[in-house]
C-alpha cells in the first residue's frame, strides 16, 4: 500500500543486512517513502534481485562484509558518490551465532568472537564511517542500530548475542553523546522475536526440528507474546525504523526503542 505522505522524500540511506528479514522490509518501506537506498549485505543474489525489483533509480546493491573496515569505508564512499550524500545509516546486519543457547561456562569462544565481530564491530564501523561522511558534508543525519530485547535482558538468546546487543546499546549511547553537537541523531531499535530467516534457523536448532515451518515459528512466537492478537512482523519493525529515520522524531537521540508489545515491561516470574 503506497504511503500518502512520503516521510523520507529525497533522503539517501544505507541499510546493512538489507537483503533479508527486517532489513528487506525496511528497504521496501524507506523507498516507498521517497528514499534512495543502498542495500549492503553478503547475499549478492538476494540483494541484487531486491535492488532490481525496487528500481535501479532508487535502489542499489553493494556487497559489504560489515566486519571489514575497508568494505564499510567503500560502502559509504560508493553511496556518497552515487547519490551525493548520506542522510540515514541503518546498521541492521546481525547474526545470532550458536543457535542453541549454551551456559556461560561452556562458551565457544570462536563463536563468541564471530558474533561480536558482526554485531558490535560491524555496527561500530557503520557508525564511524557514516558519521564521518555526515560531519564532512554538514549533514544533520540519522543513525539507527538494530539491537534486540537482548540489549536489556539476559537469557533471551545465546550469551554472545546478549553481550553483543548490550554493547550495541552502549555504542548508541556513546555515539549519541558525541554526535549531538553535529546535529546527528543516533538511536537503537530493539525488536522482540520476528519471523525472519535468523529466527526460524534459531528455532529449528533450539527445537531440534529442521523441518519447522515459518508458520510454526510464528505460532511459537505468538504463544509467548505479551500482546495477544497481533503477530509481530518485519514490517512492524521497519515502521519503527521509519519513525526514527524521519523528521517525525527530530529530538529523539540516544533512545533504545523497544518494540516488544510490552514484554520487557512485564514481570514474567509468575507466568
Ligand atoms: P536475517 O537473517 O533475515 O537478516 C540479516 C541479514 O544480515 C542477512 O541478509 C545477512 O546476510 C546479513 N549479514 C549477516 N552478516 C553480515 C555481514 N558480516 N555483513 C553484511 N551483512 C551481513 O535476520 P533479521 O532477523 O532480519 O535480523 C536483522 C537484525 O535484527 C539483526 O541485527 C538481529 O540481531 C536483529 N533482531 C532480530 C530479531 C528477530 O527475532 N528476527 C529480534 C531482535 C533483533
Amino acid at each position: 500500500m503506497a504511503s500518502a505522505f512520503k516521510r523520507l522524500e529525497g533522503k539517501v540511506a544505507i541499510i546493512t543486512g538489507g537483503a533479508s528479514g527486517i532489513g528487506e522490509a525496511s528497504v521496501r518501506l524507506f523507498i516507498e517513502n521517497g528514499a534512495m537506498v543502498v542495500i549492503a549485505d553478503l547475499q549478492d543474489e538476494k540483494g541484487t534481485q531486491l535492488a532490481q525489483d525496487m528500481g535501479t533509480e532508487v535502489c542499489a546493491f553493494r556487497r559489504c562484509d560489515v566486519t571489514l573496515e575497508s568494505d564499510m569505508e567503500a560502502l559509504v564512499a560508493f553511496t556518497v558518490s552515487k547519490w551525493g550524500k548520506l542522510d540515514i545509516m541503518y546498521n541492521n546486519a546481525g547474526i545470532l551465532g550458536n543457535a542453541v543457547a549454551e551456559d556461560v561456562h561452556n562458551l565457544d569462544m570462536a563463536d563468541f568472537d564471530g558474533v561480536i565481530a558482526v554485531n558490535v564491530r560491524g555496527m561500530a564501523l557503520g557508525v564511524k564511517y557514516a558519521s564521518k561522511a555526515m560531519i564532512d558534508a554538514g549533514t544533520k543525519g540519522v543513525i539507527i542500530c538494530t539491537a534486540s530485547v537482548s540489549s536489556i535482558l539476559g537469557g533471551m538468546g545465546p550469551v554472545a548475542y546478549t553481550v553483543s546487543k548490550h554493547a550495541v546499546l552502549g555504542l548508541v549511547r556513546a555515539a549519541s553523546s558525541d554526535l549531538g553537537k553535529y546535529g546527528i541523531r543516533v538511536n537503537c531499535l530493539s525488536p522482540w522475536g520476528v519471523v525472519t530467516p535468523l529466527l526460524v534457523n534459531h528455532l529449528r536448532q533450539a527445537f531440534e526440528n529442521p523441518a519447522l515451518t515459518q508458520d510454526e515459528a510464528r505460532a511459537s512466537r505468538d504463544s509467548h507474546s505479551n500482546l495477544q492478537g497481533h503477530s509481530l512482523s518485519a514490517l512492524d519493525i521497519a515502521r519503527s525504523a521509519l519513525y526514527l529515520a524521519s523528521d517525525d522524531s527530530p529530538f529523539v537521540s540516544g533512545l533504545n526503542l523497544i518494540v516488544d508489545g510490552g514484554f520487557t515491561a512485564t514481570n514474567h516470574s509468575f507466568d
